[in-house]
């Protein structure tokens, strides 16, 4: 996703700033922001996502399955999906992408294409030639033509923060897409376990995923309760793999 300067983001919670302060506005660290770069602006942020009485209701009564899981979500939902590096984000977010039928397109903004993704694609037995891979080239406006292009179900963001979306970004991109199932935003965290940006990511998110250690388990769900949890793979020799 192209970018701009002018950002300072806490190096310690993950708060961003738009003005350098010695000290850190939300976590009161001292020297923690440092400049970082920010997505230049898109077409569809002015474009405004205008809905059908009934696409709007089609998130409240229209279920989908993700089947890996055993867990259940409305049209467009916002999925976020957080852990620290290497727990296992990235396979929980194609699984379950790849368990909803219909093109999904997914922005590999960590991975690239490298050997890394081929790999975990094998883990994840994600083969289908309708999961469009696109690495952090791709722009804001890119990501939306190719999900009408392809009429996509599902999206994954791989990372939101790699990817330059923030929580009310994705819900607009949600909002243009009216045939969407979910967006999956795959998060860092940072060290207080948190997803590292704005807290508004945690508040937008329709269904909250924290993974670690090949293991999931909810915090948030706007479609039921918060008590379920399990493996990120089933099969034992695919858990015991190292994967990003
Ligand atoms: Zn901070």
């Amino acid at each position: 996703m192209y970018r701009r300067m002018g950002l300072f983001r806490c190096l310690a919670c993950g708060a961003t700033s738009d003005v350098y302060a010695a000290v850190c506005g939300r976590c009161w660290e001292d020297k923690t922001l440092v400049p970082v770069a920010r997505r230049a602006g898109a077409e569809i942020d002015r474009a405004p996502a205008v809905l059908r009485a009934n696409e709007v209701l089609a998130s409240a009564w229209r279920m989908t399955q993700l089947h890996p899981y055993g867990l259940t979500i409305g049209s467009r939902s916002l999925v976020l999906v957080s852990g620290p590096p290497g727990g296992g984000k990235t396979t929980w977010s194609l699984t379950a992408a790849d368990s909803v039928s219909g093109a999904c397109v997914v922005v590999s903004a960590e991975l690239g294409h490298g050997p890394a993704l081929a790999a975990l694609l094998a883990r994840c037995a994600v083969k289908r030639p309708d999961v469009i891979i696109a690495d952090a080239a791709l722009s804001v406006d890119g990501l939306v033509q190719l999900a009408r292009e392809h009429d996509a179900r599902t999206i994954v963001v791989d990372s939101c923060q790699e990817a330059w979306l923030d929580g009310r970004e994705m819900r607009h991109v949600i909002g243009l897409l009216p045939r969407l199932v979910a967006l999956v935003a795959v998060a860092q965290v940072n060290r207080f376990g948190s997803p590292a940006g704005e807290r508004a990511l945690e508040h937008e998110a329709d269904l909250h995923v924290r993974v670690e250690g090949m293991t999931w388990s909810l915090a948030k769900n706007r479609f039921g309760p918060c008590d379920k949890s399990g493996p990120v793979l089933r099969e034992r020799s695919q858990l015991e793999a190292t994967v990003c």
